[in-house]
């Protein structure tokens, strides 16, 4: 696989880049990452995605070592030597190994990684095209107040639950929903939907996306009724439109959920919201404002 990959202070190969079975990032996913994409060449709102890793860190009290600057080296660096112009670049940090025998997280010392590898989607442009074919699962999404889901966090085993599911049913991913029967998010992505007019988001029990805070920045520049607020999923069921926001693929349109088709359209064909908000996720990648180049021939 092309990219590259900083370890143990290292750039190395993807294929070289490993750690202790013995970290508690893999042991107990007591860990934390953020992932940011460059879009031909350029990084798309970098800060954002930096501040939002440093605030995760401090909510855990993981220490990576190193300043927002240096981290955003680290990136810069990984992009330039992979050589890639479209990336997924992910930043780490694990709680790191315990001292001999304890079990005290104080005692741990935290890591630091990161790594850049080819674009990633969660829905590729093909399949963005026809929609993708989302089901709505009965799998609870862990609740805030067992993890803060403003975390980005490896607590996945409800998303990976659900996504099984989701498969059986013939859909190609999956919302869950919190104990009261509201939508919350699905496996690295946020959810809108067009209800009455209004485009709602769910307020609560959510990562705060970047790529959402992107739409809805988007939408109340474009005159659009926005609103962060609960969505049931008798909501999301009745719905004009329904769309996907992730760093992976941006506003991924709906075409079905639980095979019915959002708002009654055809396949392929996508209400004037999606439409409009799609287009400018896109071009705000051309506005100097949101990126950063990636300097690819620096020494
Ligand atoms: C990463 C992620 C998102 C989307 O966040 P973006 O910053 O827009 O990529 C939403 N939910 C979960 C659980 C995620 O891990």
């Amino acid at each position: 696989m092309p990219g590259c990959a900083f370890v143990d202070e290292r750039y190395v190969a993807p294929e070289d880049a490993k750690i202790s079975i013995f970290d508690w990032g893999f042991l107990h996913s007591d860990a934390t990452y953020d992932v940011a994409h460059v879009w031909q060449g350029k990084f798309f709102r970098l800060s954002d995605h930096v501040e939002r890793f440093f605030a995760s860190m401090r909510r855990l009290r993981l220490d990576p070592g190193r300043t927002r600057e240096q981290v955003r080296a680290v990136m810069h660096e990984c992009v330039r030597r992979s050589g890639l112009r479209d990336a997924y670049v992910e930043v780490l940090c694990t709680r790191g190994l315990p001292a001999p025998g304890s079990r005290d997280p104080r005692g741990c010392t935290n890591r630091f990684m990161a790594f850049a590898i080819p674009f990633v989607w969660i829905a590729d442009p093909s399949k963005q095209a026809r929609g993708v074919d989302l089901h709505v699962s009965d799998v609870q999404r862990i609740a805030p107040a067992s993890v803060d889901p403003r975390i980005k966090n490896y607590h996945w085993l409800d998303m990976v639950g659900a996504l099984f599911q989701a498969y059986e049913h013939g859909a190609e991913t999956v919302v869950l929903v919190d104990g009261a029967g509201n939508v919350t998010e699905g496996p690295g992505f946020n959810v809108f939907a067009l209800v009455d007019g209004e485009l709602l988001t769910p307020a609560a029990g959510v990562l705060e996306g970047i790529s959402r805070r992107t739409v809805i920045e988007l939408a109340r520049a474009q005159g659009i009724a926005v609103r962060e607020a609960l969505l049931p999923v008798a909501a999301l069921r009745r719905a004009d439109e329904v769309f996907l926001s992730s760093t992976g693929g941006g506003v991924i349109p709906i075409a079905r959920v639980d095979g019915v088709a959002v708002g009654g359209r055809a396949a392929g064909v996508f209400g004037p919201v999606t439409a409009r908000l799609q287009a400018a996720y896109w071009a705000l990648h051309e506005d100097a404002r949101y990126v950063e180049p990636v300097n690819y021939d620096a020494a």
